[in-house]
Parts: structure tokens; sequence; C-alpha cells
């Protein structure tokens, strides 16, 4: 059960971690978080990283640029010829168009887009609890701000297609993951 290739949406605390996570585990999958990447980037100090670093710190979008290379890269690796879950990307529609084009340069294609939709209370109170750098509830309403500038107008991008599905993610995590496995089976 592999060679899928997923995208997931949502708002921060979504649950988007967890459950691409547990969905990549079972299909046998890479699991590519972009927000992962960066962070082991600044842990690292490398140039992306030191790039990077205050956008992520003050809640914003890092620029597009910084990371069309760095998700190519990542999307033609040996590991993902078989399928991948990206998670946390594309955030805004430019990166969805880049997406578009490096998927076909690549002769793969997007099977499932998956978004998971949750209240902005449940979305403040579930980041407060994870406690992250950028976790702090000013970083958060600003995170929530920029994902519905940015990155909600994906949904109508995409919300045509057959390929999205999009699930009530304020329910219990379990009961998520296996809407999820049921969706893409
Ligand atoms: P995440 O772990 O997905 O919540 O991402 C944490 C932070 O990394 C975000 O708040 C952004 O600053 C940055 N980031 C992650 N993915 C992207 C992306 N696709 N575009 C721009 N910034 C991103």
């Amino acid at each position: 059960m592999n060679h899928l290739r997923l995208i997931f949406l949502g708002p921060p605390g979504a649950g988007k971690g967890t459950q691409a996570k547990r969905l990549a585990d079972w299909l046998g999958v890479p699991h590519i978080s972009t927000g992962e990447i960066l962070r082991g980037a600044i842990a690292d100090q490398t140039p992306l990283g030191q790039k990077a670093q205050a956008y992520m710190d003050n809640g914003d979008l890092v620029p597009d640029e910084l990371l069309a290379d760095l998700v190519r890269d990542r999307l033609a690796a040996p590991d993902a010829r078989d399928g991948w879950i990206l998670d946390g990307y594309p955030r805004t529609l430019n990166q969805a168009h880049y997406l578009e084009n490096l998927v076909a340069d690549i002769g793969q294609r997007v099977d499932y887009i998956i978004n998971l939709d949750v209240p902005d209370e449940t979305v403040v109170e579930r980041l407060l609890k994870r406690g992250r750098k950028d976790d702090t509830e000013a970083t958060i309403r600003h995170r929530l701000d920029v994902y519905r500038e940015q990155t909600a107008p994906l949904l109508g991008y995409y919300r045509d297609s057959d390929r999205f599905h999009s699930f009530n993610g304020n329910r219990d995590s379990d009961l998520v993951t296996e809407s999820l496995k049921a969706a893409v089976t």
C-alpha cells in the first residue's frame, strides 16, 4: 500500500503533524515536514536556518524561495520515489503552483489533498499546551492571521478537485486517523 502522495492542509494546531506522521508510517512512505526541516536547520545553524529563524520566531512564513530547492530535492530523493506525505507545504498559492510544476517535472502526481478543519479556539488551546518556542499566545494569534491570509486561499484552489478531502480535526486523534485511513484506501 504505497505509491501514494499526499499533502496536508489546515491551520497550525489542526493535528497535521500527528496525523501526517501516523499515515506515513502506515503507508510506508516518508513524512516530509517543512517546519521540522527548518527547525533542524536552525538547530544546526545552517545558512538556511539563519535566514529562516526570525520569520519562524515571529510566526511569519519564511519566503517561498527559501524552500523551493529544498522541497524539490527532498521529493526527488530516492526514498521518496514510491510516495510521500508533505506536511506544512504548500502554504501559499505561489508554493501550490510551484509544487504542481515540480511534481509534473519529476513524473509524479499528488493523489490526495487532505484538509484538517478545526475552530480557532481549539487551535489556541492545543498550541498553548504544546509549548514549542513559537507557541506563545501572541505568536499563535499571528500564525492564525497568517494562515487566514496566505494559506486558507489554498482551500479555494483545491476544493473542486476530486482529490480534495476535508476532515473534522476537532475530534479524538485516533478517530481522525481512522477517517484518514479509510479515505486513502
Ligand atoms: P510547522 O511546523 O508546519 O507549524 O511550521 C513552523 C514554521 O515554519 C511556520 O510558522 C513557518 O514559519 C515555517 N514554515 C514551515 N513550512 C513553511 C512553508 N511551507 N512556507 C513558509 N514557511 C513555512
